[in-house]
């Protein structure tokens, strides 16, 4: 589109909408009818559809001083995408809602756009509807992602039995020490803007916490492998939280191991110079979007050696507790301490 118009009330809501969904083809079978009728119109002929909701609020889930918009529009798809991943489910289409304030020209929004179109491209989910609006302060955006899913195939939280192996994708504490990075180098910059900060040593962590992928390849992986799941959450408030919701739901105990945690090396020397335990950081970090889940004990060979996955744990009666058995033998008690434990100043923005 060749049309340059950087000032919103211009081009009015109707033009906007127009204008920032000018470019979504639709490409699922189930999307009948996407943007442009009073709603999308779906068609699902078999299975369950699963639908999850996630919100995104500029100064309490993000900063627009290092928050690229590509990534920030990237990140929104992604996270909700997570959560279908996480039933086990095959996304298929979203709808995006945002509020803006005059602050935001045309271009930027564009920009956010242009990283939900890479999202939706790379997840092959088709964007079909929203809901634009405009904001006195921040930027509001948040996405429905709906999926489908076998019926015999859904994994709830609450499934995982005794004894089951509890296994975690990828590894953990990422995006939480690349926020770290973020803010200090925010500090740094605005004490000083000539200077150059230089971030390679900290490349992994940072595009963790600005660009997460969804783990889409899980599923297929594991049916590939021929496991299903008997219970299964993504990991957005930190591992030890998720566990605690596994044990929750399904009125078991859980223990987790803690040298059995899986943290990238570029992760274990950030926290060093932060001087945070990188155990600690994994177990309460959140955002880094991995699957956790549980598997019988039978479908350990199934799993075991993958570089994808780590078995961290099991699942106990329910006596006895939910605990984190640290490297010298000892039994602590998993929290659920989230975002808000792990930051000193208690203004600091609670993350859900
Ligand atoms: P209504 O007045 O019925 O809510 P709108 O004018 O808000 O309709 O929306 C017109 C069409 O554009 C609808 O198909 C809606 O789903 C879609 N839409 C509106 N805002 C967005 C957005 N931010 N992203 C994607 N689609 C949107
Ligand atoms: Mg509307």
């Amino acid at each position: 589109m060749e049309e340059k118009i950087s000032n919103l009330g211009e081009l009015g809501e109707f033009g906007l909408i127009k204008h920032l969904t000018r470019d979504f083809p639709l490409s699922q079978a189930s999307s009948i009818k996407g943007i442009g009728d009073d709603a999308a119109v779906l068609e699902f002929l078999s299975g369950r559809t699963v639908v999850s909701s996630d919100m995104l609020v500029e100064g309490i889930h993000f900063d627009l001083s290092y928050a690229p918009p590509q990534h920030l529009g990237y990140k929104a798809v992604a996270v909700n995408l997570s959560d279908i991943y996480a039933m086990n489910a095959r996304p298929t289409q979203i709808t995006v809602n945002i509020a803006v304030s005059n602050r935001f020209g045309i271009e930027y929004l564009d920009k956010i756009y242009e990283g939900i179109r890479h999202a939706c491209e790379v997840y092959e989910v088709d964007l079909v509807g929203g809901d634009t609006t405009s904001s006195y302060s921040g930027l509001i955006l948040s996405i429905t992602a709906i999926g489908e899913v076998d019926e015999t195939k859904i994994t709830e939280r609450s499934g995982a039995k005794d004894n089951d192996l509890l296994v975690v994708s990828g590894d953990l504490g990422g995006a939480y020490i690349g926020l770290q990075v973020l803010e200090r180098e925010k500090s740094v910059f605005q004490a000083n803007p000539d200077e150059q900060p230089d971030l390679s040593a900290y490349q992994y962590p940072i595009q963790r916490q600005l660009k997460p992928e969804a783990r889409k390849d899980i599923p297929e992986l594991l049916e590939k492998l021929g496991v299903l799941p008997s219970s299964m959450i993504d990991i957005s408030d930190g591992l030890s939280s998720e566990a605690l919701h596994l044990s929750d739901s399904s009125n078991l105990g859980v223990r987790i191991y803690e040298d059995k945690i899986p943290i990238d090396p570029a992760v274990i020397k950030a926290c060093e110079e932060f001087k945070l335990s990188a155990t600690t950081i994994a177990l309460n970090g959140g955002e880094d979007y991995e699957l956790l889940f549980t598997i019988p004990l039978e479908d350990h060979d199934k799993i075991k050696g993958n570089p994808h996955f780590s078995v961290i744990g099991h699942m106990t009666e329910a006596a006895r507790g939910r605990m984190l058995v640290a490297r010298d033998g000892a039994e602590v008690p998993l929290q659920a301490q989230g975002w808000n434990a792990l930051s000193n100043d208690n203004d600091s923005p609670q993350q859900d």
